[in-house]
């Protein structure tokens, strides 16, 4: 057979060692995504999805068949009473700001019980410094927060007492991931307790930002007490294979309202033309479980790898996973820079683009990324991205298949390595 890479004996060997310490964890990877992926396929054939459903609507996009009919399938998928998703969410943020929108309203307060949210959720808040921008500040929604413990975990105490002590909370926000923090990511059981513990002193929304963990356990936190998550479509749900949106789903009261905040008050879900785009959304969603799989396999290949290289990963080869991110340790900018270099010259698009490490907004250091992705910024296909400070870690996510994204990591191993002997 032709060898088509060619990698150093010790990386080879390496690769090995690190692939048998990865079966078990693999195993139980293909158990869930099995499951995953008959609960979604029985969503699609109780909802009788047919060829109709991937027909164009222009303008208003009244009665386009298969919106509606996408809608019910991410509803049954996610157990959910009720779900939106759209080509037409710009990204992550949109879908997650058109839902605190949708169900906050002047002189109520969000209470986030995970920090500070992701970045770039801050500036929709109101707590980033912007002005006059409309946050949710501008139209006199308030902030409050309670951070996480010293481990990582939920404060439910302290929840309650935040509760307790504010009535004017009207929705409890939680974000699942870890983002780019070394934090553990929030399972859905976790996340289900806390919501009952929220239930039992008051009547608050309690929604999650879901992104990077659809599909990674059996269940979602729809279905552990949540009432409301949402998520990008160039993550998990899009399956690699939706070009750009969002989802929302949940109880169909706060569905109602979040689609009223995506188009208009009165039209709501009435209107949005899908423009040929509801095949590639069906497609997707419908090879999400299998991708997000795929993407967790990677994920594990490159902690096993890592560790027998002497870095640490979070989470660790045997620690249960929560979303598809893989943080690494990899000690210097050096390190950084030669493992995003390695993962690009393994991408099937953008091979033979070198990374640099650049002054990226918002950030109060340089940050090296590599993506080499057939949709723009997807990190469902295999992505890292590297501020260059303390901790010098790697934040690496996706894979459309193990077998392609492997690649890209033995590459990135094999710099990492080569930088190494050079020093
Ligand atoms: C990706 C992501 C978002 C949304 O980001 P976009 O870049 O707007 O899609 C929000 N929260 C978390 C935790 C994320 O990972």
């Amino acid at each position: 057979m032709k060898h088509f890479f060619t990698f150093s004996e010790t990386v080879q060997q390496l690769a090995e060692k690190a692939e048998t310490r990865a079966k078990p964890y693999f195993e139980q990877i293909e158990k869930n995504t099995e499951y995953n992926q008959q609960k979604v396929l029985s969503a699609f054939i109780h909802n009788r999805i047919d060829e109709a459903c991937f027909g164009a609507t222009t303008g208003y996009g009244y009665s386009d068949r298969g919106r509606e009919a996408l809608d019910k399938v991410v509803a049954e998928s996610f157990g959910a009473e009720d779900a939106l998703i759209r080509h037409s969410f710009s990204c992550g943020t949109h879908t997650l700001g058109t839902a605190l929108f949708g169900v906050l309203r002047p002189g109520d307060t969000m209470l986030s019980v995970t920090g500070r949210p992701y970045d770039t959720i801050c500036p929709v808040i109101g707590i980033a410094g912007e002005k006059g921008q409309g946050s949710l500040a501008d139209f006199g929604i308030h902030y409050k927060q309670v951070d996480l413990t010293g481990e990582g975990k939920l404060d439910l105490d302290g929840i309650q007492d935040a509760l307790r002590a504010d009535p004017t909370v009207r929705l409890v926000y939680f974000q699942r991931s870890r983002g780019y923090t070394l934090r553990p990511s929030l399972s859905a059981e976790e996340i289900g307790r806390a919501a009952e513990a929220i239930k039992k002193v008051s009547d608050a929304v309690v929604m999650v930002d879901n992104c990077y963990g659809e599909f990674v356990q059996t269940v979602e936190p729809t279905e552990t007490g949540a009432d409301l998550i949402a998520g990008s479509l160039i993550k998990n749900p899009g399956g690699g294979i939706a070009p750009c949106g969002g989802y929302i789903a949940g109880k169909k009261e706060w569905i109602e309202q979040c689609a009223y905040r995506m188009t208009v008050p009165g039209l709501g879900r009435e209107v949005g033309a899908s423009l040929g785009n509801n095949r590639e959304l069906f497609m997707g969603f419908f090879n999400a479980p299998h991708v997000t799989g795929e993407a967790l396999k990677t994920a594990v290949f490159a902690a096993a790898l890592f560790e027998q290289m002497g870095f640490s990963p979070t989470p660790a080869v045997d620690e249960p996973r929560r979303d598809i991110i893989q943080a690494l340790r990899l000690q210097n900018p050096e390190n950084l820079i030669a493992f995003c270099r390695g993962i690009q010259s393994g991408s099937p698009v953008d091979s033979f683009v070198t990374p640099e490490p650049w002054d990226m907004p918002g950030y109060p250091c340089q940050v090296i990324m590599a993506a080499g992705a057939f949709t723009m910024g997807s990190s469902i296909e295999l992505s890292a991205d590297a501020p260059l400070r303390e901790p010098y870690a790697v934040w690496m996510q996706g894979g459309l298949n193990y077998h392609s994204a492997k690649v890209g990591i033995l590459r990135a191993a094999e710099e990492v390595l080569k930088r190494q002997s050079r020093t």
